[in-house]
């Protein structure tokens, strides 16, 4: 059952050029947890705003539970639009403590209720006995779980989060992307969970959405994202691929470092071919195209930044136990099925 959704969106700041949302539609499913995954300046967070209500557009639909919230006639101001809201920089209020903050949004029940709220909540986020301390008494992580129960206290029927963990360092981060995630399903909440890190939206969603300068790229599970990538800059932004100019020849796809087949569903003779780093099997071989010019030890894997003839840079990942030394000479061939060929 759909949440939220939004038809052909577009937000024009009158001062820019291009908008800074443009025509996108999508549906969060009930209980779901939302993605928006692009770079810095795509749209996320004037796509959120606009959610939230503190945003008006130019053009498009936003319906919250079959409503309509806002069109280009009408507009739900945010208070009335059941919505909990976190920030990139939490945004508690200093001078009250945590207790406080968390029972700050509550209205419209009687006291004893507020404490029972309060309560609930402080115990989902893992903050029980640090109810009276202030946010300055607190690390940044406990920070941003206060502001996440500040926001589920009221049971909005949406969460939306703007980078909630992009201020932590990267061991809270980690941890506390798993722990958001278990609090968002276990509260039963809707989510958009706002990122510019591909590993952590692909952790944390059940669908993701990609953006870019305003455009919704690509709507799916992370597995379908990373799998089939909608296009170039999808296979990119979220897999970090290499690209491979190629040429077809009847069945195959000749590059400067090999032949490979591919079955394609286009029909162009020109592509770029894409390899994850992890599809890239190197053999040595003495008279081979490809040279090793550095190698990264990441623990688990090497990381190879390896040269084709003509200079063009490809990376690969291989399991620690096959170490190859660089200089070496290398023949390329495509581990997985999954290899896609962009036109182009
Ligand atoms: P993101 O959150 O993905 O980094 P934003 O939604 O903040 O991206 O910004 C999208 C685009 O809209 C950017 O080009 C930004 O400069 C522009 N923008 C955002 N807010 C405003 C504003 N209030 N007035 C004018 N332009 C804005
Ligand atoms: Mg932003």
């Amino acid at each position: 059952q759909a949440i939220l959704h939004l038809q052909n969106v577009t937000k024009q700041f009158s001062e820019s050029t291009y908008p800074a949302v443009d025509n996108v539609s999508l549906t969060l499913q009930q209980g779901d947890v939302l993605g928006l995954l692009g770079p810095s300046g795509c749209g996320k967070t004037t796509l959120l705003r606009m959610i939230a209500g503190f945003e008006r557009l130019e053009s498009g639909t936003i319906e919250i539970g079959g409503q309509v919230v806002c069109n280009t006639s009408k507009y739900i101001p945010a208070e009335q639009r059941d919505i909990g809201v976190v920030f990139q920089d939490y945004a508690l209020f200093p001078h009250l403590n945590v207790a406080e903050n968390v029972a700050f949004g509550l209205r419209n029940i009687s006291k004893q209720q507020i404490q029972k709220r309060v309560a609930e909540v402080i115990e989902l986020v893992s903050l029980k006995g640090l109810e009276k301390r202030y946010p300055y008494e607190l690390s940044g992580g406990q920070q941003q779980r206060v502001a996440l129960a500040r926001a589920l206290a009221p049971q909005p029927q949406i969460m939306l989060l703007d980078e909630p963990l992009s201020n932590l360092d990267i061991q809270v981060r980690l941890r506390l992307r798993e722990e958001v995630r278990e609090i968002l399903k276990a509260a039963g909440t809707s989510a958009i969970f706002v990122t510019h890190d591909q590993e952590e939206a692909l952790a944390i969603s059940d669908i993701v959405g990609v953006m870019q300068q305003g455009h919704l790229e690509q709507l799916g599970t992370p597995e379908e994202i990373y799998t089939h990538p909608a296009s170039r800059f999808v296979a990119e932004f979220v897999t970090q691929a290499n690209f491979l100019p190629a040429r077809r020849q009847g069945n195959l796809w000749e590059t400067e470092v090999g032949s490979f087949e591919i079955p394609v569903h286009h029909n162009n003779d020109t592509g770029e071919i894409m390899i994850r780093q992890e599809d890239l099997i190197l053999k040595p071989t003495t008279d081979a195209p490809v040279v090793i010019r550095t190698r990264r030890f990441l623990g688990r894997e090497y990381q190879y930044c390896l040269q084709t003839p003509s200079g063009k840079e490809l990376h690969a990942r291989t399991m620690t136990n096959t170490a190859l030394p660089v200089g070496t000479k290398v023949q390329i061939s495509i581990a997985s099925d999954a290899v896609k060929v962009f036109p182009g």
